[in-house]
């Protein structure tokens, strides 16, 4: 319901700009491949999973000799389906904690303004809700407002936060959060990291450091290195991955701000071009709306 709600927008364009570029036409020709081509380019699918997709139905249509415009619909969609597949196993619906031992070690990182606080917000919320013990730990120590802001969402969900003066070591931060999350027995620690891309090496050096000085305390941690991306934003998006799937091993990923985009194309390209799962997705500024990706869900969403 609420993805449905949260991903209005992107469905009415897409699926609006879709029908009016078939409306008419019976079979599948050259140019209602170039329509469809340039309507998921709008939608920000990117140009390389794009071809992908226009090569899939070509096929299709080659083999089956003729492909009607009402059938378009619903290959589309299987092959969207089947592209998200290739990375995204999940069905699930549940904020689960992925391993067996405490505590779960979740590095966050993204470029400010993504709404990397707020997804961290979100998820201590949801982890809380589940049962489990959480502690953030504020290790994005550039800015004080980005340490101001995190406290207040830890202070709003009731968790506690690890934090040092703004400018401190961000390892030495993360350091003091997992002594802090072991001593507790806490099951989830979420560190909020590095949030520049303007010194790429900086920016690797940092999050390497970080992740040395963690296992220092956890032997395998981080778990999870979550990177935070901006579903409204583009081109921006696929810059933003590159950069930091260069610098640090990105395990999954948050697109968030779906609900005010026209262009949730952003998860199917990016989760194709960079091979790593979609794992939350942002519909909303509330402390409700993040979601576990569910890729059927998504789909559908597109295409109801
Ligand atoms: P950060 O600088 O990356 O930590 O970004 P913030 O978490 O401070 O978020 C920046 C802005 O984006 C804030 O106004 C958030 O309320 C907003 N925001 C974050 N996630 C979402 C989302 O999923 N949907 C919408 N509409 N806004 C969001």
């Amino acid at each position: 319901q609420t993805l449905d709600k949260g991903l209005e927008k992107s469905k009415v364009s897409f699926f609006s700009k879709l029908s009016k570029a078939i409306a008419g036409k019976s079979k599948v020709d050259e140019d209602v491949l170039d329509d469809l081509e340039e309507i998921l380019v709008a939608s920000d699918v990117g140009v390389n999973t794009t071809l992908k997709i226009i090569g899939r139905i070509e096929e299709r249509v080659a083999q089956d000799k003729y492909l009607g415009t009402d059938e378009l619909n619903e290959i589309l969609r299987e092959e969207i389906a089947n592209l998200l597949s290739e990375t995204n196993s999940g069905e699930a619906t549940d904020f689960l904690i992925p391993i067996q031992t405490k505590p779960y070690v979740l590095m966050v990182v993204g470029v400010n303004g993504v709404g990397k606080t707020t997804t961290i917000g979100k998820l201590a919320y949801q982890f809380k809700k589940a049962g489990y013990k959480v502690v953030l730990g504020a290790a994005d120590t550039f800015r004080a407002a980005a340490i101001d802001q995190l406290q207040i969402w830890a202070d709003r969900v009731g968790v506690p936060i690890v934090r040092q003066n703004m400018g401190s070591d961000p390892a030495s931060v993360a350091f003091d959060t997992l002594q802090s999350a072991v001593a507790q027995e806490a099951d989830v620690v979420i560190i909020d990291t590095a949030g520049r891309l303007h010194n790429k090496v900086n920016l690797m050096n940092e999050l390497t450091k970080v992740k040395r000085v963690m296992q220092k305390v956890v032997a395998d941690a981080p778990h999870d290195v979550l990177l935070v991306l901006d579903g409204s934003t583009g081109q921006n998006a696929f810059e933003q991955a590159k950069q930091f799937t260069a610098a640090t091993e990105v395990s999954c990923l948050a697109v968030t701000k779906l609900d005010g985009t026209a262009k949730g194309g952003v998860v199917i390209g990016i989760s194709d071009q960079f091979k790593i799962p979609v794992k939350y997705i942002g519909v909303g500024e509330g402390i409700e709306d993040l979601q576990v990706f569910n890729k059927y869900a998504f789909v559908d969403s597109f295409f109801k």
